[in-house]
């Protein structure tokens, strides 16, 4: 495998050497000078004997904090040169690297390579408070799909939610659907939802899209009720070979949502074959964030993994200066 990818060279330092990694995310994490973890003041700690800890001057906190406290390699034995190398890789590519190459790549335990890769995807979550999608003028694409192994699966009956009227329907497989909204040449954001129905559909599009948005979808009968929300509802019939129609305000289709699921697809058959339902939810994430820091929106390999270390605080923090107002930051 070839040491360099877009933007990044996998021999450089950081990659390899603690100290050169604790230098590196630290200039990333802490532009400003650092910031106590447990009481929010910048720049104002002392250096202790052990590289990578420090102790708050502030007198009413004097903690102790380290380079990784507050983020998600945090108490983590594993060196944070490992740590770099995992972030890196997991947003080079399209597809990422599975914790089975970590693991033969890093020489760590699969145990270690599989934390690693999770608490990586817990970086990525875009959080629950990130605009909606879409807006006045811009297309906002919907469609769902089922993941893991469909020819096995059988159309079951099944029980949907106590005291709903609407009572049983088909869903398909073990459960694993899977919907996708994506912003037409913009931001993708993904759902494993336990059941594609209508409610869940329709609370999903309405929670995360901007009403002045114009809906794509498919024929499907899902988004006819909550299409009607929106500044326009169009979709093409996929079941009449339909796939694109001109319209004077513009071509409709969801390619770019059937672009997303196909690229997910192909990285969870390649890198990804022991997804348990549980952990769905992260992959997903991890898909989203690639897609949504993609090459195309001029953002390389390297400024993706850099923009993911600068935002890997686990934590909602008030940073305060040691002279000067509260100021409120996430
Ligand atoms: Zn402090």
């Amino acid at each position: 495998m070839s040491h360099y990818i877009a933007g990044m060279n996998l021999q450089q330092p950081h990659f390899h050497d603690d100290d050169a990694a604790r230098v590196y995310f630290e200039r990333i994490r802490w532009p400003d000078g650092r910031v106590c973890p447990h009481c929010g003041v910048i720049g104002a700690e002392y250096v202790t004997k052990r590289p990578g800890r420090y102790r708050c001057a502030a007198k009413e906190c004097r903690k102790d904090f380290s380079t990784t406290t507050g983020t998600v390699m945090e108490q983590s034995h594993i060196g944070l040169s490992k740590w770099l190398w995992v972030f890196y890789q997991m947003c080079a590519s399209k597809k990422g690297i599975s914790s089975h190459q970590v693991r033969r790549s890093l020489g760590v335990s699969m145990k270690a390579a599989w934390f690693m890769t999770h608490r990586v995807r817990e970086a990525m979550k875009a959080g629950g408070l990130a605009a909606p999608l879409g807006g006045a003028g811009k297309v906002v694409e919907v469609d769902e799909t089922y993941h893991g192994k469909i020819s096995e699966a059988q159309p079951r009956y099944s029980k949907v939610r106590r005291g709903s009227s609407i009572g049983s329907r088909y869903t398909i497989g073990d459960k694993r659907a899977i919907v996708t909204l994506v912003e037409r040449g913009g931001q993708s954001r993904s759902f494993h939802v336990a059941s594609a129905d209508m409610a869940t559909v329709s609370k999903i599009v309405r929670e995360n899209v901007d009403r002045e948005s114009r809906l794509h979808t498919d024929g499907s009968k899902l988004y006819v009720k909550v299409g009607k929300d929106f500044a326009a509802h169009e979709s093409v019939d996929h079941s009449k070979e339909e796939y694109v129609r001109y319209e004077p305000t513009g071509p409709v289709h969801n390619n770019s949502a059937e672009s997303y699921f196909s690229v997910f697809k192909r990285g969870m058959k390649g890198v990804y074959q022991h997804c348990q339902e549980k952990h769905l939810h992260r992959y997903l994430a991890e898909f989203d964030y690639r897609h949504n820091t993609r090459t195309k929106l001029g953002v390389d390999d390297k400024q993706r993994a850099d923009l993911l270390l600068a935002g890997a605080e686990g934590k909602r923090l008030t940073y305060r200066r040691t002279h000067g107002k509260e100021q409120h930051a996430r």
